[in-house]
């Protein structure tokens, strides 16, 4: 299926591109987790050796967080210019990965079965049918394989710190860049990977502290919250 995509969607990264990497820009909360999440997935399915997929890999900031840490990466999005971004900084970075433009939809037909491990973080979010986008991933691990995926909860406490606190109080993402009717409740998502055949082995929330400004791992999941799952067969 071709179609989970929303143009309006990928116009957006598109007109960031270029800022994607500045650690200080549009960019900043992704910079800001990503060591924290890069770290929870090693620590799960330590990643070296491992063939992983980057489902919306965007301009390669987790793509390259594990392929640092040893793993061998394919970053697959819709977005021409975060892709043209993101094999540009393959230059600075020194490391390699495979980055393609196409859809998760298409490469499980192709593919599938073909990744030890797939991540999809910060993207079921702004896509038209996220539960379509699960059951890729799942169709892109191997049986026993891991699963990955962070999105933003949907309730009041999430609208306003994703919405009124990131985007209008603290600037720290465009205004516009998340739609609150697009969150997703974790029992939703969790629906969505159980019918997919997906386990849940973990869920943990991630707390954006504006004094430090870094992020922490803890087990509140009312606004971002990370998902480990597993492939039963
Ligand atoms: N996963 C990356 C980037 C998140 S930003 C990270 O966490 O660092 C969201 C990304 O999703 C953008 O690069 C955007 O182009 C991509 N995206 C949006 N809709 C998509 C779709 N339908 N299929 C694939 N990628 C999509």
């Amino acid at each position: 299926m071709a179609g989970n995509v929303d143009p309006a969607e990928i116009a957006k990264f598109e007109a960031l591109a270029s800022r994607w990497w500045d650690p200080n820009g549009e960019f900043r909360p992704l910079h800001a987790m990503n060591p924290l999440r890069a770290n929870f997935i090693d620590a799960r399915s330590p990643v070296a050796g491992k063939r992983i997929l980057d489902v919306g890999c965007g301009g390669g900031i987790l793509s390259e967080g594990l392929a640092l840490r040893g793993a061998t990466v394919t970053g697959i999005d819709l977005g021409e210019a975060p892709l043209a971004v993101a094999r540009l900084h393959l230059l600075e970075s020194g490391l390699d990965i495979d980055y393609r433009f196409a859809a998760a939809e298409e490469l499980a037909e192709a593919e599938p079965g073909s990744f030890d491990v797939v991540t999809c973080l910060e993207v079921l979010e702004h896509v038209p049918d996220p539960a379509a986008l699960v059951a890729s991933c799942a169709a892109l691990v191997r049986p026993g394989g891991d699963v990955y995926f962070a999105t933003i909860n949907r309730n009041p406490k999430s609208w306003l710190f994703a919405i009124l606190g990131a985007e209008h109080v603290l600037r720290l993402l465009p205004k516009g860049t998340h739609d609150y009717a697009k969150f997703i409740r974790p029992a939703e998502l969790a629906g969505w990977m159980r019918q997919a055949g997906l386990r849940t082995e973990e869920i943990k929330g991630m707390q954006y502290n504006p004094v430090t400004q870094h992020f922490t791992l803890n087990d509140d999941v009312a606004v971002n919250y990370l998902v480990h799952a597993r492939r039963l067969s």
